[in-house]
């Protein structure tokens, strides 16, 4: 049975409506290992519904949380900031509500496309509209008893004047430098660190924040979450998980919510720590480089626990590869090969939206990855698709658009991340060459040989090799020279498909200027 089938059968044994959570704190760039939090919940969640269970998909955005120090990415100018909640600094590019927002609403906005539609919550609303305030006020008249439960678990020493809340200070408006004088409700008198002395009412809300290992097992009961993953850093012992545990079921007298732990995913190949704006990957560039469909494969054809690694480089191509054929298994078109596991599952779990009746029009990747360095926009590279016979000429118009998304992230992944190797660009014009008799000789010679025949990749490979055994000229040398007066430079896609997408007057023309 699937991973996420597995689950499921787990939530349904209480037998309730159940709400399957995932969230994030948005104060940097959104990590990759957001998207198997997100993914796998929503893989469990799409069970659940097929079981005929009802449910919710809710994405919570820690959006009050403090801002915890400059992050390299920030200008020294946020350092006033730091300590204030993020929903409430100026985003840094100028165009976003909030810092918060900043990183936020693009990635909440990417997850479209991936077929994830959650309901999202933003904790800095819910804080200042007091959807929290009643939690918070269980929490301070059990200030002692969540005490022992952190420091016992956690195997922690809290200050002794320590409360289970962050006041923001009314002046500088931080909650990281506050100090509770007295708490007598609904009333907190408080300290800060800026000179400020004053008293808060937490009947009030926005007044402050619940502590991260108290916010989060508060949150489980007033959004009545029975399932969310965690990362194994949350899950340690002694970690945010299990004094959650400890608190919600103590305090909060509620049952702590399913889960599964999920390992994180690495990076691997060239750019992948650094994209080409000098920050790490984030799960918006992770899906902006691969096809939807195949992002979802790689999470739902492994293990939540399994360690996975992400190749930004080649290794990209090969999972997309790996997917197409998954593709061809499924719909009946090929065997399936050892090694592929709960197919049927992992196929539908894959898809972004609904599962197509007949299968997609296939175009291996590498083609269409050549294809949009030949042309930019995909009405032209289309054309070619056309006119070389790879589509059909009423071709469906999911096929299209299905093409036409992948053709942009095969685009994406060639401008930040893909290997020079693969990298090319069709010159304009001759490009300066200083060829000697022996390539001359190769060039005049394939003129004539490919003339005449049809234009297509078998032929023009065919003629290649021909006129390379013929006039005794290694082949290495031949291809060299065929993309030196293309390309201007000594290697390229396999020549016989590239030479066939490109106009037969334009090469032709090109070999007689090179030769000339
Ligand atoms: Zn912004
Ligand atoms: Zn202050």
């Amino acid at each position: 049975m699937h991973w996420a089938d597995v689950l499921a059968d787990e939530l349904i044994k209480d037998d309730r409506k159940h709400v399957l959570a995932t969230g994030i704190t948005p104060s940097g760039p959104i990590h990759i290992g957001n998207m198997r939090e997100i993914l796998t919940t929503d893989a469990v969640y799409r069970c659940l519904l097929e079981k005929g269970v009802k449910g919710k998909l809710i994405y919570v955005a820690d959006d009050f949380d403090p801002l915890r120090k400059v992050y390299p990415y920030l200008s020294k100018t946020y350092e006033k900031y730091v300590g204030m909640p993020i929903s409430d600094i100026p985003c840094p590019c100028g165009k976003h509500k909030s810092y918060a927002d900043h990183f936020l609403i693009s990635f909440l906005n990417s997850l479209k496309e991936i077929g994830v539609k959650p309901k999202i919550y933003r904790a800095n609303e819910m804080y200042k509209k007091g959807e929290f305030n009643k939690a918070i006020q269980i929490a301070l008249d059990n200030t002692d008893k969540i005490k022992d439960i952190i420091q016992k678990i956690s195997k922690r020493e809290l200050p002794k004047d320590w409360i289970p809340f962050n006041i923001r200070c009314e002046k500088c408006k931080k909650l990281t430098s506050t100090k509770a004088i007295l708490y007598e409700y609904p009333f907190i008198e408080y300290r800060c660190d800026c000179g400020y002395e004053g008293e808060v009412d937490i009947r009030k809300g926005g007044v402050g924040k619940l502590p991260w290992r108290v916010d989060w097992p508060a949150r489980w009961k007033m959004l009545g979450i029975t399932f969310e993953p965690f990362g194994k850093d949350l899950g340690t012992t002694g970690g945010a998980r299990d004094t959650g545990v400890k608190i919600v079921e103590e305090i909060y007298d509620y049952p702590a919510p399913k889960y599964t732990v999920y390992e994180f995913i690495m990076l691997k190949g060239k750019g992948a720590m650094h994209s080409s704006k000098g920050t790490a990957l984030s799960a918006e560039e992770m899906l902006k480089m691969t096809p939807p469909e195949v992002l979802r494969f790689l999470l739902m054809n492994n293990q939540p626990s399994k360690h996975l690694v992400f190749d930004s480089g080649l290794g990209l191509l090969n999972l997309v590869d790996e997917y197409d054929k998954e593709e061809r298994v499924f719909f009946g078109k090929e065997e399936a090969i050892k090694g592929m596991k709960d197919l049927k599952k992992v196929y539908e779990l894959s898809q972004p939206y609904d599962i197509a009746k007949k299968i997609p029009l296939q175009l291996p990747y590498r083609h269409l990855v050549t294809l949009v360095q030949i042309e930019e926009k995909w009405s032209d590279t289309k054309k070619i698709l056309l006119r070389t016979n790879q589509i059909p000429k009423d071709i469906s118009h999911e096929d299209d658009e299905h093409l036409k998304q992948r053709a942009e992230h095969a685009k994406y992944w060639l401008d930040n991340f893909a290997p020079d190797m693969v990298k090319f660009e069709v010159k304009k014009k001759v490009p300066k060459l200083n060829l000697n008799e022996e390539q001359k000789k190769f060039l005049s010679s394939l003129l004539i040989n490919i003339s005449k025949k049809s234009w297509n990749a078998e032929n023009i490979h065919n003629a290649i090799y021909e006129t390379s055994e013929k006039i005794k000229i290694p082949i290495k040398t031949c291809f060299n020279t065929i993309y030196q007066i293309i390309l201007g430079q000594e290697k390229g896609p396999r020549a016989g498909y590239f030479l066939s997408n490109l106009d037969k007057d334009f090469v032709l023309e090109r070999i007689k200027e090179a030769i000339k």
